[in-house]
């Protein structure tokens, strides 16, 4: 035998996460992502994946990536700042500033590279971030990295912002919070956001991870929504949700697209998306835009699947595509998820660090591919768990 210090920390940790329904474990589809997916030998209703508008397996976007996979092949070579860089990209981004009514945007590899990058361009040890407390972690990852003083302010609680802006000077301020909160599914309060960092000279960078496609008139978002795409310096959006692919993009002003794209570790010391992944997003994009039947089939679910959750006496607001339903402990949450899987439904527990200790939860996805039908299952299932 080899080395084995390390398996006897891994043993010992995992028996600590094991003995508080913490273990997490992986679990294979064998098939594309869509309504009905293949789980070891099973068809189940999937309602965990965050392909918003069954774009993943879409015809025309799958196209797009073969015609690229042929004329760019695999991959990509290299950092784009070295000779990753394509034509294919390039069309992307200007796909995607048109798409968001931007100066700029610039791609990055995921979500979570998009905002760890971007942070740590825009802000060092000097400055300060001002973070809601239910951001994702790729935002809090991203402050941590950039080392500036952060200060995480109560969910949504403007006025407590305000306070921690008016004590807290440095050379910089960055407010930063999610639009569409991941787990909760609820809505950053944007107007009051761009408002207090008006007042107090602050930028604002807003993660639209799950508001890309699902929200705004053409699906560009709650800013789009609000009409304060132009209001707010850094939007972030990313490929792998509703858009079905994978990576992400920023959209700002031309001057700060050029700095991340100097100083985004992510960017600068890894290598490129692959262009044919580029091509599907492209193809993505103008779905998410122009198939406006998509969206509604999107919000026809979402309203079907909140009434119903309001009739089982949850308090369900059809705010996005995201339904917490809380169920408390992280055991509970697990043996509700097996039991809804006997019925067909592949739902996750969502447990602690994900959710605060005490909050583990069902968390739903409703999806434009969904049918009528595969909601009101979801609904005829959590009805039987009697919660
Ligand atoms: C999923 C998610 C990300 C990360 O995006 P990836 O493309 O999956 O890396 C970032 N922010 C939020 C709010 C997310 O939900």
């Amino acid at each position: 035998m080899g080395a084995t210090v390390a398996t006897g920390w891994a043993l010992a940790d995992m028996d600590s996460l094991s003995s508080r329904g913490l273990k997490r474990f992986l679990e294979p589809l064998d098939s594309p992502q869509g309504p009905l997916v293949r789980v070891g030998g099973e068809t189940l209703v999937n309602f965990s994946s965050n392909d918003y508008l069954g774009l993943a397996a879409s015809p025309s976007v799958r196209a797009a990536a073969i015609a690229a996979l042929e004329s760019h092949g695999v991959g990509s070579g290299a950092s784009r700042l070295v000779v990753g860089d394509t034509t294919v990209h390039q069309r992307l981004e200007a796909r995607l500033a048109a798409f968001e009514r931007a100066e700029a945007a610039l791609l990055f590899n995921s979500g979570y590279a998009a905002n760890v990058g971007t942070l740590q361009a825009l802000v060092g040890p000097e400055d300060a971030v001002f973070s809601d407390a239910l951001n994702h972690a790729s935002l809090i990852d991203g402050c941590r990295l950039s080392r500036a003083r952060t200060v995480v302010y109560p969910h949504a609680d403007v006025e407590a912002l305000d306070r921690a802006l008016a004590s807290t000077p440095a050379r910089r301020r960055l407010v930063v919070t999610d639009t569409v909160f991941s787990m909760d599914g609820d809505h950053a309060p944007l107007r009051e956001l761009v408002g207090v960092c008006r007042a107090h000279g602050a930028a604002l960078l807003v993660d639209e991870a799950h508001a890309t496609g699902v929200l705004g008139s053409r699906g560009a978002g709650l800013c789009e929504e609000l009409g304060l795409s132009d209001a707010v310096d850094v939007r972030m959006g990313t490929l792998s949700k509703a858009f079905g692919v994978l990576g992400a993009y920023i959209c700002a002003s031309r001057p700060v697209v050029e700095l991340v794209l100097n100083r985004a570790r992510p960017l600068v010391f890894s290598t490129a998306l692959p262009a044919a992944l580029c091509a599907a997003a492209g193809a993505a994009v103008d779905i998410v835009e122009h198939d406006d039947a998509l969206r509604a089939r999107l919000w026809r679910n979402i309203r079907r699947f909140s009434q119903g959750l309001r009739s089982l006496g949850f308090a369900a607001e059809p705010r996005s595509a995201i339904f917490p339903v809380i169920v408390g402990e992280p055991g509970l949450a697990v043996s509700a998820a097996r039991a809804l899987r006997s019925k067909g439904l592949l739902v996750k527990a969502i447990r602690p660090p994900t959710v605060p200790e005490g909050t583990s939860r069902l968390r739903f996805c409703l999806s434009a591919a969904h049918t009528e039908g595969h909601v009101d299952l979801a609904l005829e299932g959590l009805r039987s768990l009697r919660l």
